[in-house]
């Protein structure tokens, strides 16, 4: 490979993203754009849906659901299938060109594709094809998948052809498909990234998180299982079961900070998750305190089950202003501070003279607490002690998660009296990995947890594979 992983990691669009299917007996679109409002929150750069009415007919660009599925476009828009995606990406990458779904024409009909995660050999891939004479219009992964699935769809069925096409891959993805007026979701053999199936009032949906059933009135049916291939009908749907490895990973983090409380993600509500960690977090790294603050909005479930475990009082001591926009994918790092303190400002009377335990989910960086800490000094705090939900991150995360080189993380190669130094905080405290464990209630062998310990559910070149302990 002439570029490292790393490289890689920096330049290629991040699929941090959310994908819906639905399958009704009634026009999908209005159900297509509430449910992608819905998972707005797994990415904010760019959304699109495609639809089936005899053809495939799409809109797909950058902005919010809201504003790109509006006016006399999306108004053109017709039928009883469809697929749709909201994208993350990081500055460097957003481009027009890279949204999805991606729509191909094949000589057995038109094939869209939704995809969340990212492929670690998409590298690999895209010049094995290259070299084959393939040609590629944009930078993604997820070309790749539709163009070899468009290649397998030329001799085998879709079922046949989607199953062929995920053997090829290597990493994480959910992806929603339609071939046709056909529907079809797929889940990676780890199950590294969600994905869900659900009942509603005009037939059958998938998404990526189960927040979707409730708000369309419709019902949660089940995960759809690691190395799944599921295709949806109005009435019903078949489930069609690949080998796969005797063991899962799913991605901690979806939990931890990406995806929405109210989601049950593999068996377990987000929310009661977070609060547990929070509760783990009290009784591993206690702290001495007059008040427990959330940052919000992400640390708040994670500092009401630390107030709740600690008997220390949970306020708000932090107000949000939710019209600036995100400062963890601003390109430098003056502008990423300069984003915490117009976003987030702390309440006097919280914490004037006060000892407070601030908590949020994870620290990558280290730049949002670093201004928190600072902010609260200044409003008066006589001691700040920050506690964190998710264990250090130390390693960057290949599957689709926005944590980059090694160098970023201030957790890495540090103690937590080193971490405290550099937030210029009273101590710091995070929850162990074993903590994190309990709080899910999964075992390491069904957990990804690269990003906290090295060790990679898949091979990835350079990096140690989870179980054996060897680099690769
Ligand atoms: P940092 O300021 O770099 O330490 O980032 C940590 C803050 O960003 C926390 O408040 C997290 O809730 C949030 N965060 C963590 N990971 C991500 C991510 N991949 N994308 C966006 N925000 C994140």
């Amino acid at each position: 490979m002439a570029v490292t992983m790393e490289d890689a990691m920096d330049d290629a669009p991040k699929h941090f993203c959310g994908v819906v299917a639905m399958a009704f007996n009634s026009d999908v679109k209005s159900d297509l754009k509430k449910a992608l409002r819905v998972i707005q929150h797994r990415g904010q750069e760019a959304a699109g849906i495609a639809v089936f009415d005899g053809a495939t007919k799409y809109v797909r660009k950058m902005g919010l659901v809201h504003e790109v599925l509006a006016g006399p476009e999306y108004d053109a828009l017709h039928g009883n299938v469809g697929i749709g995606h909201v994208r993350y990406s990081t500055t460097g990458s957003s481009c027009a060109q890279n949204c999805q779904p991606i729509v191909v024409t094949t000589n057995v009909g038109d094939v869209a594709l939704g995809h969340n995660g990212d492929l670690v050999n998409a590298t690999k891939l895209r010049n094995k094809l290259q070299n084959d004479g393939w040609a590629f219009l944009t930078t993604t992964d997820s070309e790749i998948i539709i163009r070899i699935l468009a290649n397998e769809l030329t001799q085998s069925d879709p079922v046949k052809a989607i199953r062929s096409t995920l053997k090829c891959l290597d990493g994480a993805y959910a992806l929603v498909i339609m071939i046709g007026g056909r529907v079809y979701g797929a889940r990676d053999p780890l199950g590294l990234r969600p994905l869900c199936l659900g009942k509603l009032d005009k037939g059958y949906c998938l998404a990526s998180e189960s927040a979707v059933f409730d708000i369309l009135q419709g019902e949660f049916v089940r995960d759809i299982a690691p190395g799944e291939i599921v295709e949806i009908t109005p009435t019903g749907f078949t489930g069609h079961k690949m080998s796969g490895p005797a063991h899962t990973a799913h991605c901690m983090f979806e939990w931890v900070y990406f995806a929405r409380p109210d989601t049950i993600m593999d068996g377990r509500e987000v929310y009661d998750v977070r609060k547990k960690l929070g509760q783990v977090l009290a009784l591993e790294q206690p702290a001495d305190a007059d008040v427990v603050i959330p940052v919000p909005d992400s640390g708040r479930a994670n500092a009401l089950g630390f107030a709740q475990e600690s008997g220390i009082m949970y306020e708000e001591g932090l107000m949000k202003n939710r019209y600036v926009e995100r400062t963890f994918i601003l390109p430098e790092q003056a502008k990423r501070e300069e984003g915490v303190s117009l976003k987030l400002n702390p309440i006097r009377s919280t914490v004037l003279g006060k000892r407070v335990v601030v908590v949020d989910d994870s620290i990558v960086r280290g730049t949002t607490l670093r201004k928190i800490v600072y902010m609260l000094r200044r409003a008066g705090a006589a001691e700040v002690h920050v506690r964190i939900g998710c264990p250090p991150v130390i390693a960057p995360c290949y599957y689709g998660i926005d944590m980059k080189t090694r160098d970023h993380f201030i957790a890495a190669g540090r103690t937590f009296e080193e971490i405290a130094e550099l937030l210029n905080a009273d101590s710091v405290g995070y929850t162990s990995v074993k903590g994190l464990q309990s709080a899910l209630g999964l075992s390491e062998q069904d957990l990804c947890m690269a990003c906290l310990t090295a060790e990679y559910p898949t091979c990835v070149p350079g990096e140690k594979m989870r179980f054996q302990k060897t680099l690769l």
